[in-house]
């Protein structure tokens, strides 16, 4: 059963149109997917308010769900079937009169959707790669990390001008940073307005420059950057480091710093998603007698295991939540042990005896071939019946 979409929103049953669009602003803010990054939860309370929004926005619809409840609604065309906004994208297209920049561009302060600053231009993202372990992926890790990027100029504070000194406006734009350009052509005369080429639109111009980084407000630095990596993360997935990227020019909002991970090769285990594997070698007597065996594993102690009389090469033995942890919290993947039967390349005297003796043990001997063709088919049959 759906939760009431008043409740949803916090508000009372006649609350207003105003009362109903700010609840649902403050709420949509609280669990926007920009602050609550891989937070699942976070984005189905974002999709539940969209969903009461969407409703009690509409006079009709909320009328409906006023009379009837959430029963009123289906059928009317509004919310038949599966939610409408399954996709989070959906919820902006929609309520892109919330959603515009005016909205969420200032709030969440990114450099490139917000209004251009009067100073200079954006600096760029830069983009780092970080190798990581499998012990550390498994436990998270502090990693620093060490590149060479654009600063703020540390002597100008990232004006760009000689200290004392100031900055004149741009004769040629007259300090607005546009120029309008008139262009004639078949249709008539066509206007257009660009960024000042003598200022690059910033409406002012440094005649004394800063001597440490010559007008620019930046230079290049060697810096080090600490990232927090969560447990759980896997090769191609990023982080993003908001303003941890190049400083812009002439005080220029900075880009991001985006850290894309790596995975280093282990040389016990392989990784499938939050399952490790690992190849067990055993003796043909361990797997027809059965034995116990030690597994290490990844962080903290080894784990011991059964190998039961009769197992077969291939067998995958499971070790619950031995695994990698999920990057979302939800508990850890499992240790997946595939057993290996070891065939020795050299052979004693003594050893090529008794396994010649063996070799003559008709119980030895793998089904005769039409009884294996006839288990093949059988099992054959039992996975299709399924
Ligand atoms: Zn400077
Ligand atoms: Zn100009």
């Amino acid at each position: 059963m759906p939760r009431d979409y008043y409740e949803i929103l916090g508000v009372s049953r006649d609350a207003t149109l105003e009362e109903i669009k700010r609840a649902y602003r403050q709420l949509a803010l609280k669990y926007h997917p920009d602050r609550n990054p891989g937070d699942k939860e976070a984005e189905e309370r974002f999709k539940e308010l969209a969903e009461a929004y969407a409703v009690l926005s509409d006079p009709e619809k909320r009328a409906q769900y006023d009379r009837y409840g959430h029963a009123g609604l289906r059928g009317s065309g509004a919310f038949a079937g599966a939610s409408p906004f399954a996709d989070i994208n959906e919820i902006f297209r929609q309520f892109s009169d919330i959603f515009g920049a005016d909205f969420f561009g200032d709030l969440f302060g990114s450099p490139r959707t917000g209004a251009r600053s009067s100073s200079g231009q954006p600096g760029s993202d830069l983009r780092v790669r970080l190798a990581l372990t499998l012990e550390e992926i498994a436990t998270g890790a502090e990693k620093r990390i060490k590149l060479r990027k654009y600063v703020r100029c540390a002597t100008c504070s990232g004006t760009g001008l000689r200290p004392q000194a100031r900055a004149e406006r741009c004769p040629t734009c007259q300090g607005s940073g546009q120029v309008r350009q008139i262009a004639r052509s078949f249709f008539g005369q066509v206007m257009s307005i660009q960024p000042c080429p003598t200022c690059s639109g910033e409406g002012r111009i440094i005649r004394d420059p800063c001597p440490r980084c010559s007008g620019e407000g930046r230079y290049r630095d060697e810096v080090t950057v600490t990232v927090s990596i969560p447990a759980g993360v896997s090769e191609g997935q990023y982080l993003t480091l908001r303003a941890e990227g190049n400083a812009g020019l002439r005080g220029g909002p900075p880009g991001d710093l985006i850290v894309v991970i790596e995975e280093k090769e282990h040389p016990l285990f392989s990784r499938d998603g939050a399952d490790l594997y690992y190849d067990l070698f055993i003796s043909f007597p361990d797997a027809a007698l059965g034995t116990e065996v030690e597994i290490p594993s990844l962080v903290g102690p080894p784990v011991r295991i059964q190998i039961e009389a009769g197992t077969p090469p291939g067998k995958l033995l499971r070790i619950r939540g031995k695994g990698l942890p999920d990057l979302q919290g939800r508990g850890s993947g499992d240790l997946i042990v595939r057993v290996h039967v070891w065939v020795p390349q050299k052979l004693s005297s003594r050893e090529r005896q008794l396994l010649e003796e063996l070799r003559r043990s008709p119980n030895l001997q793998p089904p005769a071939e039409r009884e294996a063709r006839k288990s093949f088919f059988s099992r054959l049959k039992e996975a299709f019946s399924l």
